[in-house]
């Protein structure tokens, strides 16, 4: 039977990167909530701005809104095997609908928590910087690029910073998640549905890890 698998993590955990391999490696369709709506809020529509300034706030789009583009998303024929989720569901209302969504597709849940420290979350999102031009990303901790502040590819690039990576969004972010997205992982493992990996460490030996279960 084909699955869903849900990668569950805190804002920084590395769900995005796993999830782009897993894609690349092994052709499972990463279908990402929060690339989705970064590209939506693009559009100059009333709608396009309501998610942009939500998202800039650090906060989460509603429920039904999501589930709507989830499931539309999820209608695609790329997606009639087994897909993965990056960043949904994130509350229990949208758990909910995700139960439905998989009954109906005729599909199982597979859950992954990907587990990081608080102290390396704040490190990874607030020292995230990126080039506006070629999309490279560093980070000012951990992968500095060689002048301050510029791309190493493109020398007069000045790298940018996402709105919601600054530390006072970064603060509501991992309070929303503690709030209403990690008691998701008691509702899977309650139902034997989930599996906890170390996201901490090389992303080589997590991706084996997350290979393994999916
Ligand atoms: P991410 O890149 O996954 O951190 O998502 C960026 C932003 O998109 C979040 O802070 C939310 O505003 C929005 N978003 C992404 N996924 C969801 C979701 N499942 N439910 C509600 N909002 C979401």
């Amino acid at each position: 039977m084909s699955k869903i698998i849900v990668l569950i993590g805190a804002p920084g955990a590395g769900k995005g990167t796993q999830a782009r391999l897993l894609q690349e490696r092994r052709g499972i369709p990463q279908i990402s909530t929060g690339n989705m709506f970064r590209e939506m809020k693009n559009a100059d529509t009333p709608l396009a701005h309501e998610v942009q300034s939500i998202m800039a706030s650090g906060k989460l789009i509603s429920d039904d809104l999501t589930y709507k583009i989830v499931r539309e998303r999820t209608s695609k024929p790329d997606t009639a095997g087994t897909y993965l989720l990056d960043g949904y569901p994130r509350t229990a209302v949208q758990a909910d609908q995700l139960e439905g969504l998989a009954t109906e597709q005729g599909k199982t849940i597979r859950a992954i928590e990907v587990d990081v420290s608080r102290d390396e979350l704040l490190k990874r999102l607030t020292g995230r910087r990126s080039c506006p031009v070629c999309g490279e990303i560093y980070n000012i901790y951990s992968k500095p690029p060689k002048v301050d502040g510029f791309c190493d590819l493109h020398s007069d690039a000045v790298l940018d910073q996402r709105a919601d990576d600054s530390e006072e969004k970064v603060t509501v972010r991992l309070a929303t998640y503690d709030e209403l997205t990690r008691p998701l992982l008691d509702y899977y493992e309650r139902s034997g549905r989930l599996k906890k990996i170390d996201g901490t460490g090389e992303i080589e030996d997590i991706y084996r890890e997350i290979e393994g279960i999916v």
